[in-house]
C-alpha cells in the first residue's frame, strides 16, 4: 500500500497549496482493511504539516473523513482511495483546504442554491475510470453547500453492502438512500437530478454558425479545430463530450503517442479546443434536422441552432442483443464496461457474449478477476485476432461455447442465469451466471437523420472523399459514417477532412 516516493513527493507539493489545517476522522475496527487505511492516512499525514488524525466513529467502517477545523465538509471515503481515486482524494483535500474548485460560475450558483439535505453515496471501484468524474463532482458540491454530503464507496471493501444494495456497476450513485443514478455522469448531469436547470447557454443570442459540429468525440473534435483554425464561426453540440474514448483505458495506437488514457486524451482534445473560439454547447441532443437556405437542428430541450454547414459527427453505441432480460438486468448484472464492473464480479462466475476481439480481450480481462468466464458466441468459430485467442486459450477459468445463440438472461433482482440454443442441435441449453457482459459490437448514431440522409444497410451515413453526405451543406465524419474502419486516428482524420470540406463549400457559395 505504500506510496512510491514519487508520488509522495508530488503529493507534499500539492498540500504546500492548503490555505487551512485539514482533520482527517478515521473509523476503524480490527480488520485488515482498517489497518491498511491507517497506515494510509499516517503516511499521508506525515506529508503535510497542516494535516492531523483523529479516530472515531462515523456510519461505515473503514472509511475516514476530511474536515476544517470544527467544521464537516461532508466528504468521506470508505475504502483506500487509491487507483483512479487517489486524484479525487487530493483534489478533496486542496478543495476543504481552501482552493476553489475549478467549476463554472453557474455551477457554483447553483449548488449553492440547494436548500435541502442530500446525502450522496458513490460505489465505485478503483479500476474505473469513468467513477473519478462522479465523485470528484459530489465532493464538490459537500464542499460549496453545508447540507450536501458525499461517500464514495469502495465496491471490493464493502462487497456485502455492495451486494445488499445490488450494486452491479459502478460508478452507482444513491441519494438519501436511493439509487438515483449509474455510469458516467458530469457535475451538470447530477445537479440536473437534484436543482432546477438554469440556462447555462442562452439559445436566443446564438449567432447562425457557419460551421455547426454534432459530436464530441475525436471525429467532432477534430472538425471543430479546423474549422476554427479556418477563421469560421463554429460551434459543438454534444451529449457527452469525449465519446466511446472515455469508454477507454489503454490507448496505444495514436500515432507519437505511444500510451495515453480514453478520459486523459479527450481533455487534452478539449484543452486545444479551447484555444480556439468554438462554442462548445455540453448536455444536448440533437433530434432532428432541417435544411433549407440553413440548416437547423432541434435538440431534445425544445431550443433550436441555426447554420450555414453541418458536420455530423455523433459515433456509435453498443450494440444491443434485443433479448428479454438485457434492459431489465443493465446494471443489475448486465454490463459492458470490463475495466470498470469487472471487480465488482469477484468470485463469480460471468458470462461474456460475442467472440470477436473485444469479447475476447473482455474475457481474458474479466478471468484475472472472477471465478470461471464462459464465452458465448453465436458463428461455429471465434472471430477475435489469434493472437487474443491464443491468449484465452491458455486461460483454464474460461470455457468457450460456440454456434450458441443467446435467446434470454434470466434473474430476480439481479442476474443468475443465461439460456441460449445450441444452433447444431436445436437444444435449448442454459448456464448458471452472475453476470453478462454484453460484446456484439456497435451501431452508429444516425437514427435522428435516417429520413434526411443516404445511409448505408447498417445505417452509417455515406460520405463522399470530402465527407460530404447527399444533402447540401451538410458533412459526417467518424464512426457514424461508412469509413472503412472505426479508430481514434481515422476519425480524426476525417473530422479534418469533413471541416475542408465545409470551407470548400462556404468559399463556393
Ligand atoms: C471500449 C472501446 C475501446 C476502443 N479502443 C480503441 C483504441 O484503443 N484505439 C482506437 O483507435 N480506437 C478505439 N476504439 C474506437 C474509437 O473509440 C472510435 O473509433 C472513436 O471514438 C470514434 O470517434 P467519433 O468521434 O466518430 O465518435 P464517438 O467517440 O462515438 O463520439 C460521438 C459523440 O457524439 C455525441 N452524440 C451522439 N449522438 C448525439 C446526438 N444525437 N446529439 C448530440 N450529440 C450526440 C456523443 O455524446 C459523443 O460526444 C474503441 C472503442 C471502444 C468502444
Amino acid at each position: 500500500m505504500a506510496l512510491t516516493q514519487e508520488i509522495k513527493q508530488q503529493f507534499a507539493q500539492y498540500m504546500a497549496l492548503l490555505e487551512h489545517p485539514i482533520q482527517i476522522q478515521l473509523s476503524l475496527d480490527e480488520s485488515e482493511s482498517s489497518q491498511a487505511m491507517r497506515t494510509f492516512i499516517q503516511e499521508i499525514a506525515s506529508l503535510s504539516d497542516k494535516i492531523s488524525i483523529e479516530e472515531t466513529s462515523l456510519p461505515l467502517t473503514p472509511s475516514f473523513s476530511l474536515n476544517r477545523q470544527n467544521e464537516s465538509s461532508g466528504i468521506s471515503f470508505a475504502g483506500i482511495p487509491l487507483g483512479h481515486e487517489f486524484e479525487s482524494f487530493v483534489l478533496a483535500l486542496l478543495q476543504v483546504g481552501g482552493r476553489a474548485p475549478k467549476i463554472s460560475s453557474e455551477a457554483k450558483e447553483r449548488i449553492q442554491a440547494i436548500d435541502q439535505e442530500l446525502h450522496f453515496e458513490t460505489f465505485v471501484s478503483l479500476t474505473c475510470h469513468n467513477c473519478p468524474d462522479v465523485v470528484q463532482a459530489l465532493n464538490i458540491m459537500s464542499v460549496l453547500n453545508p447540507k450536501i454530503s458525499h461517500t464514495m464507496i469502495e465496491g471490493g471493501t464493502f462487497k456485502n453492502l455492495a451486494e445488499e444494495k445490488a450494486v452491479m456497476a459502478v460508478p452507482t450513485v444513491f441519494l438519501n438512500d436511493e439509487e438515483v443514478a449509474s455510469g458516467r455522469m458530469t457535475l451538470d448531469q447530477l445537479l440536473d437530478k437534484v436543482s432546477n436547470p438554469i440556462a447555462t447557454h442562452s439559445f436566443d443570442q446564438k449567432p447562425c454558425f457557419d460551421v455547426l459540429v454534432i459530436g464530441g468525440g475525436p471525429a467532432g473534435g477534430a472538425a471543430a479545430i479546423y474549422a476554427a483554425r479556418k477563421g469560421l464561426q463554429v460551434g459543438l453540440v454534444a451529449k457527452d463530450f469525449g465519446g466511446q474514448v472515455i469508454e477507454t483505458l489503454g490507448i496505444e495506437n495514436i500515432i507519437g503517442i505511444p500510451y495515453t488514457e480514453g478520459p486523459k486524451y479527450m481533455n487534452q482534445v478539449k484543452e486545444h479546443l479551447n484555444q480556439y473560439k468554438v462554442d462548445i454547447i455540453e448536455n444536448q441532443t440533437v433530434t432532428k434536422i432541417d435544411s433549407n437556405d440553413l440548416i437547423t437542428i432541434d435538440l431534445e430541450s425544445g431550443h433550436q441552432l441555426k447554420a450555414k454547414t453541418l458536420i455530423i459527427a455523433t459515433g456509435a453505441r453498443w450494440r444491443l442483443l434485443g433479448i428479454p432480460g438485457e434492459l431489465e438486468f443493465r446494471n443489475k448484472g448486465v454490463a459492458y464496461c470490463t475495466h470498470c464492473d469487472g471487480p465488482l464480479f469477484k468470485g463469480k462466475r460471468v458470462a461474456v457474449i460475442g467472440g470477436g476481439n473485444s469479447g475476447v480481450e473482455a474475457a481474458i480481462d474479466l478471468a484475472s478477476m472472477v471465478k470461471e468466464v464462459v464465452l458465448l458466441e453465436f458463428m461455429p468459430q471465434l472471430k477475435a485476432d489469434q493472437v487474443l485467442q491464443d491468449r484465452l486459450n491458455s486461460l483454464t477459468n474460461v470455457k468457450v461455447i460456440t454456434n450458441a445463440q443467446t435467446t434470454e438472461i434470466t434473474g430476480d433482482k439481479m442476474v443468475n442465469g443465461i439460456q441460449y440454443i445450441d444452433r447444431v442441435s436445436g437444444q435449448a441449453l442454459s448456464e448458471d451466471i452472475q453476470g453478462c457482459f454484453i460484446q456484439i459490437g456497435l451501431v452508429p448514431n444516425t437514427d435522428f437523420v435516417k429520413d434526411q440522409l443516404d445511409l448505408t444497410k447498417f445505417g452509417e451515413i455515406i460520405v463522399d472523399e470530402h465527407g460530404a453526405t447527399n444533402l447540401k451543406g451538410v458533412f459526417a465524419a467518424g464512426d457514424c459514417t461508412n469509413t472503412a474502419y472505426k479508430q481514434i486516428v481515422i476519425s480524426l482524420g476525417s473530422g479534418a477532412t469533413a471541416a475542408l470540406g465545409a470551407f470548400d463549400y462556404l468559399i463556393r457559395q
